[in-house]
């Protein structure tokens, strides 16, 4: 059997069969009783509820992995992807176009059979956990707009790179590592005036007690905030958050108009302490720094995989081209991105705890994000106890009960 093709199709089964596994683990690790630390936000009602909760999103992700995985292993066995390099091809339009055609409907028919998907997580396992606010209109003009972008971003994005791998020789993973990095930057830095704004409502916060709350932490942080938004969260879902946009002196923050309507001015502030935290404790830089450099080194070795006939072999097609390389590194590239994925996770659970401390010192109120995170996990019916190989594999936050004994026991 070609070397690829058992790779592809080993690393496919091994991260179903690891998924698997965990959803199997974590729904064992069900206690029947919540943590003593959590006896005054869940009463049994809402405890039975999050277990219930997070027993039908496990059997959903199963489903979705075991049909994706299987779907996935049969399209190439079956030579689905020379079929329609042969179909593609018959169009005879020009070599980028015929690549972006090609990559185009392979991602128009992965999201035509995710959307059934979609549609039961968004209407049928979120709507019967109270949790989906969303009407079948926002959902439809979503994916339109989605469907829009991604033609754009995404089309101009993979037409850079055919044209760099096609006109420039040895070095054209050097000249994709630039077009790419600079074409993400500029995007997360239109993202706030130009992306967000399509599909979510940002009105800047207005005067009073928890703005000036939010303000005095800020300049107690050294923080420089250009602005203080609400964003209409509730228009989708029930559930919380905040986040930062923007570089540098024009970061924003943005709560969701559900954070503020459950959490009080102390949880809020002690949240966005948390997310002052990340910026000040360099997170964000480190974040962009290991994923430019990580964007160079899947080029790299794109350009030394894409051009193996072995590997156009292990997916039956006749002809060799760039845009089908870079699709079939992809795949191969599946096992990598696994272990990448587990070792971000790590710091990023590092990085929570060190957000932590900082909201801790910064507002000298560590029970003020202890409140704040009993509350979200209430409200989101987050899992209490997942078990150690879920958190390992997919876990960029520490389970919420570390999170709180570590803010307990650290020092003001
Ligand atoms: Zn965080």
């Amino acid at each position: 059997m070609n070397v690829y093709l058992t790779v592809i199709i080993a690393s496919l089964i091994g991260s179903w069969l690891l998924g698997t596994l965990s959803n199997r683990l974590s729904a064992k690790a069900l206690a029947p009783q919540p943590p003593i630390e959590f006896a005054d936000h869940f009463d049994p009602e809402t405890f039975a509820k999050s277990q219930e909760y997070t027993r039908a999103s496990m059997r959903f992700s199963t489903v979705t992995d075991t049909f994706n995985t299987l779907l996935t292993i049969i399209i190439i066995l079956a030579g689905g992807f020379n079929w329609l390099d042969i179909l593609v091809r018959s169009l005879e339009l020009n070599p980028i176009l015929t690549g972006l055609t090609y990559i185009g409907s392979l991602g128009l028919i992965s999201a035509i059979i995710g959307l059934p998907f979609e549609i039961y997580h968004a209407f049928v396992l979120e709507n019967r956990f109270g949790f989906n606010t969303m009407t079948v209109g926002t959902f439809i003009s979503d994916h339109i707009k989605s469907f829009i972008l991604s033609v754009i971003i995404g089309g101009v994005l993979i037409a850079g790179v055919l044209a760099f791998f096609q006109l420039s020789g040895p070095y054209a993973w050097l000249l994709c590592w630039g077009f790419a990095v600079t074409f993400s930057l500029g995007l997360t830095y239109v993202a706030p005036t130009w992306i967000l704004p399509l599909f979510n409502k940002f009105t800047p916060l207005e005067d009073g007690e928890l703005r000036q709350a939010l303000e005095a932490c800020a300049n107690n942080a050294g923080f420089k905030l250009s602005g203080i938004f609400v964003m209409d969260g509730s228009k989708r879902s029930t559930k919380g958050n905040a986040f930062f946009t923007g570089f540098g002196k024009h970061k924003r923050i943005a709560l969701f108009d559900t954070l503020i309507s459950e959490q009080t001015t102390e949880e809020i502030v002690a949240v966005m302490a948390h997310e002052i935290g990340h910026c000040k404790r360099g997170h964000i830089k480190k974040r962009l720094a290991v994923g430019i450099i990580k964007t160079g080194v899947i080029f790299y070795l794109m350009s030394i995989f894409m051009s193996s006939p072995e590997l156009f072999a292990a997916f039956g097609m006749e002809r060799m081209s760039i845009y089908a390389g870079l699709i079939f590194f992809a795949l191969l590239y599946t096992p990598m991105s696994l272990v990448l994925s587990v070792l971000s996770n790590r710091v990023s659970r590092k990085h929570e705890f060190e957000a932590d401390r900082f909201a801790s010192k910064t507002t000298g109120k560590p029970e003020a994000m202890i409140s704040a995170l009993k509350k979200l996990s209430a409200s989101n019916l987050s899992n209490l106890t997942p078990h150690p190989l879920t958190v390992w594999l997919k876990y960029g936050h520490p389970p919420v009960l570390e999170r709180i004994r570590a803010l307990s026991t650290s020092p003001k």
